[in-house]
């Protein structure tokens, strides 16, 4: 098919309508989750109360198991699973399941196949799934162990139960584990700082409330385009003349075919129990967010990995293809994935909102200090947690959060600490105040105590802080077990100076108030309000001597200094063996990543460029011909210089491919894989782009009837 057609039977699509909403979502909100409310329908009252237990520390019992899983069957089979599995989520970045039926046939009579051992349970054939060293041969074996924290759910026809996944020795070879475990550092580490000023804190919670940007285009532009379906960003393409220069595509209504697509998303996603609550355009074109209410945060994890899944689907079924890469077109705004972090106590009281009383600021800004002191001693670990080949592309683009790691919080929020670092407390903190509007028909709109600051990586929100700098196809995981892990760290530091100067006969408060002005001004430089876009930040940055770390293989060795496997070693997140598989595993991940760019760059360079190049410069060597044939060689001269034009891009284009294909082979030699990635970063990397110069400036000069891949202007604006 040819573009032109393309076009045509897109805009002749019949819109796809979305399910008819025939029951009202307060009865099909979670209709597909093994809730507790549906534990309690199916289990009896003593099971009930050994889950119960569960929650508090107690294990579950092979008896227990049994009952849970027989419950999950019987109420999975009722609507109509047929088959179950243990869901995870390996390092690829992407879920994983393996499908076994509910019954086991015995000479052809079913047999029911699900118990507890197979619940608590299960040894995938997994093989194929990166471990980085971690699964040598002789010992291939990787057990899935069942998370009872996340809800089981129906997916399809299949009941999924969310699981870790592990070596035969032990080692996490997901995310879920280590995020397990950073929560339950951060629970007691919150639980005793907490508890200095509250009474009956017992537990704390981690928030998290995600927003997830991504691109839509129509399936017909994404056939026709091997770049997207083979590496999900353009590699060539000459930007739009209209771009996001007219930025009314923000906030701008919701294209119908679009709104169809999200609400059927929507209510899929509330059956799932996954409660979306936002949805808008996005700055560029054919860009768009959704972001979930904020859940407990190895649900929400959870829910996020299920919901990208869930957009894939039915983003499909609509026509569209669904992109997540964080920067899938060139000069158009790239798509992050904002983690608003945040941490409650089980008397539900949000430890990062300021309050009323001098100890619940206290308390705040106890907690404030401590992050910011993570963010400072550990900017290194955090940017790599967010690092990945299609993130490069994004930070520091002049569209999202640099490479440079910093905090914003406010004036207000600053000036406070200011004045604490002073030792001058004048001002207090207002959670909230109206705002003078000068509209008498409007009541007062509350204005957050923080202003807004959308190009700092990491921001304090008024009640919560928002990390932007993850990318858009990222597993939140990665980020927020750093986050959990250095925050939970801080704390304890922050813990042992109290109890220091307690010991040297201080006031609480005093004490507390002390630790607090240490920490502000051990971690002053991390803080920065400005724009961080800026040319200028970089610069400041730089004097401030804070990282940054602009590539991917650069970042990844943040995992294993020595201060990165103490500190994960010291809290038991991560042992050193599974710090550098997964630093491994990333690093690989890269060069597989570039390695598929460059190669699906050369292809369509040569296949498809090329030859519509030359096509056109027949063309032009016919006009030549013809001109001159009637006595106008004067007038042949243009045309002249546009087949020379196209000769000099054509030849440079192969020659480069050329080029690039010895480099990629002389790296592939290489054994070592930090040297690898490195190689592949600094001397592969730097082809994709040279040479996507040339396709492009082709794009841009080749006759349009010629040009076989859909253009940026179309896939981006056409629907
Ligand atoms: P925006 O940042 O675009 O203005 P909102 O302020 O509406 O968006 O919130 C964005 C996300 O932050 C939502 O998912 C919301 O649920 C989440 N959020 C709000 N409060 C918390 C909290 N205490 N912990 C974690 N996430 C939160
Ligand atoms: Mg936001």
């Amino acid at each position: 098919m040819g573009r032109s057609e393309v076009i045509q039977l897109i805009l002749s699509r019949e819109r796809v309508q979305g399910i008819k909403r025939t029951k009202r979502l307060a009865e099909v909100f979670g209709e597909l989750v093994f809730t507790k409310e549906v534990m309690r329908r199916y289990l009896s009252e003593s099971a009930m109360r050994a889950f119960e237990a569960w929650e508090h520390g107690e294990p579950i019992s092979e008896a227990l198991a049994d009952e849970i899983a027989n419950a999950m069957q019987q109420w999975a089979l009722s609507h109509g699973a047929t088959h179950y599995t243990h869901w995870f989520l390996p390092l690829t970045g992407l879920t994983a399941e393996k499908h076994d039926a509910f019954y086991d046939f015995i000479e052809g009579k079913p047999l029911s196949g699900f118990n507890g051992s197979e619940l608590l349970q299960q040894e995938p054939d997994a093989s194929s799934l990166p471990s980085g060293g971690l699964r040598s041969t002789f010992e291939a074996r990787g057990y899935t162990a069942w998370d009872p924290s996340s809800p089981a759910f129906i997916y399809g026809n299949t009941l999924c139960i969310p699981s870790v996944y592990v070596s035969y020795n032990g080692d996490a070879l997901d995310y879920k584990t280590p995020l397990l475990r950073s929560i339950e550092v951060i629970d007691k580490a919150a639980t005793r700082l907490a508890s200095l000023f509250y009474r009956g804190i017992t537990h704390v919670k981690v928030t998290l409330g995600p927003e997830q940007e991504y691109f839509l285009i129509d399936e017909a532009f994404f056939a026709q385009r091997p770049d997207l379906i083979m590496a999900g960003r353009t590699v060539i393409g000459a930007p739009p003349a209209r771009g996001q220069q007219l930025e009314d595509h923000y906030f701008g209504s919701i294209p119908e075919r679009v709104r169809l697509f999200m609400e059927e998303l929507e209510w899929e996603a509330y059956r799932l129990g996954i409660p979306l609550k936002t949805r808008h355009n996005e700055v560029a074109p054919s860009q768009f967010e959704c972001a979930p209410i904020f859940e407990e945060l190895n649900v929400s994890v959870d829910h996020n990995q299920l919901l990208m899944d869930l957009m894939d689907r039915i983003a499909r079924k609509h026509h569209f293809r669904v992109l997540f890469h964080e920067k899938p077109f060139a000069g158009i705004n790239g798509s992050g994935k904002h983690n608003n972090w945040s941490l409650i106590t089980n008397t539900g009281k949000n430890l990062f909102e300021p309050g009323k009383t001098s100890r619940d600021n206290l308390c705040f800004l106890s907690f404030l200090a401590c992050t910011l002191k993570a963010i400072y001693e550990h900017a290194d670990l955090l940017r790599a947690s967010i690092a990945s080949a299609g993130n490069d592309y994004r930070l520091g683009a002049n569209e999202a959060p640099p490479a440079i790691i910093s905090v914003f919080l406010g004036e207000e929020i600053n000036r406070i600490l200011q004045e604490i670092e002073e030792k001058s407390i004048q001002s207090q903190i207002h959670p909230k105040v109206p705002m003078r509007l000068r509209l008498s028909k409007i009541p007062s709109v509350l204005r957050d105590n923080t202003d807004r600051n959308r190009t700092s990586p990491f921001a304090f929100t008024g009640n919560k802080f928002e990390l932007r700098a993850v990318g858009a196809s990222a597993n939140n995981a990665s980020a927020m077990i750093v986050l959990n892990t250095i925050v939970a760290d801080a704390i304890e530091t922050f813990l042992e100076r109290v109890e220091q100067r307690r010991k040297e006969g201080k006031r609480k408060g005093e004490a507390i108030l002390e630790t607090i002005r240490e920490f502000i001004i051990e971690s002053k430089p991390i803080r920065f309000d400005g724009d961080n876009y800026s040319e200028a930040w970089k610069q400041e940055a730089k004097r401030r001597g804070l990282p940054n770390i602009e590539s991917t293989p650069e970042a990844l060795l943040a995992y294993t200094t020595d201060k990165a496997i103490k500190l994960f070693t010291k809290h038991d997140v991560l042992t050193e063996r599974e710090l550098k598989a997964r630093r491994d595993i990333l690093l690989e991940r890269y060069v597989k990543t570039i390695q598929l760019e460059a190669r699906i760059l050369g292809e369509m360079a040569l296949n498809q460029v090329i030859p519509a190049a030359l096509r056109y410069q027949n063309d032009l060597a016919q006009t030549v011909q013809n001109l001159k044939n009637a006595g106008l060689e004067q007038e042949a001269n243009v045309h002249i210089a546009l087949i020379k034009e196209i000769t000099q891009h054509v030849q440079a284009i192969k020659s480069l491919v050329e080029e690039l294909i010895a480099t990629r082979k002389r790296w592939n030699q290489e054994q070592d894989i930090v040297k690898k990635a490195m190689g592949y970063r600094k001397e592969v990397f730097p082809f994709l782009e040279v040479i996507r110069k040339h396709c492009d400036r082709l794009e841009q000069i080749v006759d349009d009837s010629y040009w076989p891949l859909p253009k940026y202007r179309e896939m981006l604006f056409i629907r």
